[in-house]
């Protein structure tokens, strides 16, 4: 099963897979993740009703069948780390629910050698889940304590290719733009320009844009999840996929 997984997704899980085994994490609960996995494509079937994502890339599915999603989570959350479910990672935030990240991971269709740039580190999930996909993830996590701890973790479990950075992800990341893919895992209310700015022709980037959480009801889902695609001339359409929940994209407060 690894083995099959190292083919498909080339070297750049081979790091990461040798230090998973030896501490232990890696091959650990591939049932689950297994599981995790089929639950992902009963539900992308029912909510993609015919459209693109019912059927959802085979590579996406193989990265979240390799990646330990429960070496991501506080020692309390394991034992859910493989229920389809956000979980609490500390410092108020969550780490997405796994079907969102196989929707959002399988609309930016990433290559391999591509430039991803992630907002909204979190646990770090997310950008391992990209890293066996692309050729450089670049992450920005605006608060400094989550930022150090996926750092450690990624790492930690080998995910050679991925760059952490504390700042607030409102400006993208300049020094290493323009990106071939943009994903965004916090909602902001508009798309942020830089990170528009940033996008190379073709690119195409993955955000959830609307209202804050706070301003709605338990339960409600204020934000669209939306795809947007740069042309080659540098026009940019915006498609709406599906209403979502995220956390707000929160801003740095000015300094004193
Ligand atoms: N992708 C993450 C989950 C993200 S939760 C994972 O796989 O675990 C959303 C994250 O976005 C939180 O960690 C939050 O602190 C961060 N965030 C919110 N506003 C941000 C901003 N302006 N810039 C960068 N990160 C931000």
């Amino acid at each position: 099963m690894l083995r099959a997984a190292i083919v498909a997704l080339g070297a750049g899980i081979l790091a990461a897979a040798a230090a998973a085994g030896e501490n232990g994490r890696g091959p650990e609960r591939g049932s689950e993740r297994r599981r995790m996995v089929e639950d992902i494509e009963r539900q992308s079937l029912s909510i993609g009703n015919g459209r693109d994502f019912a059927q959802l890339d085979a590579r996406v599915l193989d990265a979240m069948r390799t990646v330990p999603r429960h070496a991501f989570v506080p020692a309390s959350a394991s034992p859910l780390a493989y229920a389809d479910r956000p979980l609490d990672i500390g410092s108020g935030q969550t780490i997405s629910q796994p079907l969102v990240v196989a929707l959002m991971t399988h609309l930016l269709q990433v290559r391999p050698g591509d430039r991803v740039l992630e907002i909204g580190t979190g646990s770090g999930y997310q950008a391992a889940v990209l890293s066996l996909l692309a050729g450089q993830v670049y992450s920005v996590e605006i608060l400094p304590e989550l930022a150090a701890k996926a750092a450690e973790t990624l790492s930690r479990l080998g995910y050679a290719n991925v760059k952490v950075r504390a700042g607030d992800g409102y400006h993208g990341w300049a020094e290493h733009a323009p990106y071939d893919r943009i994903i965004v895992t916090a909602a902001p209310e508009h798309v942020p320009p830089a990170l528009l700015a940033q996008l190379k022709p073709h690119g195409r980037l993955v955000i959830p844009v609307g209202a804050s959480i706070d301003a709605v009801a338990p339960g409600v889902e204020p934000q669209d999840l939306m795809l947007i695609e740069k042309a080659g001339d540098g026009t940019a359409t915006s498609s709406r996929i599906i209403p979502v929940r995220f956390l707000p994209l929160t801003r740095d407060r000015p300094r004193q």
